[in-house]
């Protein structure tokens, strides 16, 4: 596994599991075999309503706790600050775990205006060692701008969609001006039309490898952080099996190339749904 350090010195591996639309009961069983193929971070959230199964399996896996990476997000209706401190609570019950590895924010929310508050409960929660880094998902470069400039600890990163049809330039520029990772969700634009694009299939078949290996190589060699989903366990191995080979600087612009803007999720600005 490969591992980048944050901007607060914390090390975080590049490659993680995520588990957004699996069940409780299907997320205990789909956690152990990524951990058994060799994943070390855990991407979940309150919304997923899967924090306990995932707890279950970070309990049984029989890896140490210092070993595993785990993430969660406080859901939007729990923003601001005495409510996310009790979110933030309850995921770590229901987790079954006595810290966490990284809190986010899972949507900025600008029409509400709660996102500074919210940010500043995960201040707090950082400043009482109860979460090792802290960060936000789908923020925009004026939200990340407004943390920048009304708190004090910087954002570690920011989760944002981002694959080879929606390859944020702009915004991973600024973060990375700033010393923000960005991770990439929906890395694999959720399993679509991308697998099928020509580009794709033929730098795949070039290096021996499938179309979301490839893909997911992009990714790390862009220094983004990435969190697939999968639970079939062919291809739990078959996502992680990603760093025994390296695409070339051509390989790297084709697929870059490739940007349309597409979303397979809503626009970040605009989404607040409770
Ligand atoms: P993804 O791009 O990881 O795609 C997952 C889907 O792709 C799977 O359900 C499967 O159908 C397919 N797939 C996976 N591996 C494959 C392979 N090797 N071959 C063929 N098909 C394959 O999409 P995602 O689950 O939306 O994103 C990954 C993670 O990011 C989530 O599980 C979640 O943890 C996180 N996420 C965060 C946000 C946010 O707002 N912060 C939003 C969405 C997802």
């Amino acid at each position: 596994m490969q591992f980048v350090t944050l901007n607060n010195g914390v090390k975080m591996p590049q490659l993680g599991y995520g588990v957004y639309k699996v069940e409780d009961k299907e997320a205990t069983p789909a956690v152990l075999n990524a951990i058994r193929a060799g994943y070390r971070s855990i991407d979940t959230a309150a919304l997923y309503g899967n924090e306990r199964g995932v707890g279950k399996a970070i309990r049984e896996c029989g890896v140490a706790r210092e070993e595993l990476f785990i993430t969660t997000k406080v859901w939007n209706s729990d923003q601001g600050y005495e409510k996310t401190l009790k979110a933030f609570d309850e995921s770590l019950e229901k987790l079954g775990l006595d810290y966490l590895d990284l809190y986010l924010i899972h949507w900025p929310m600008p029409a509400e205006d709660t996102y500074v508050d919210t940010y500043k409960a995960l201040e707090k929660l950082y400043a009482d060692g109860r979460v090792k880094a802290i960060g936000v998902c789908n923020f925009n470069i004026d939200h990340l701008q407004r943390l920048l400039n009304e708190c004090e600890v910087k954002p570690v990163l920011n989760q944002i969609e981002c694959h080879p049809y929606l390859v944020q330039k702009e915004l991973k520029a600024f973060c990375e001006e700033n010393d923000i990772y960005v991770e990439s969700w929906g890395p694999l634009m959720r399993g679509g039309a991308i697998f099928e694009n020509e580009a794709v299939q033929s730098i795949a078949k070039k290096h021996g490898k499938t179309p979301a290996q490839v893909i997911l190589r992009w990714h790390l060699q862009n220094d983004s952080i990435v969190i697939p989903k999968s639970v079939t366990p062919s291809r739990i191995e078959e996502n992680i099996d990603v760093f025994g080979f390296e695409l070339m600087p051509e390989d790297m612009d084709q697929i870059t190339a490739l940007d349309r803007g597409e979303r397979t999720g809503p626009v970040p600005a605009e989404f607040n749904k409770k």
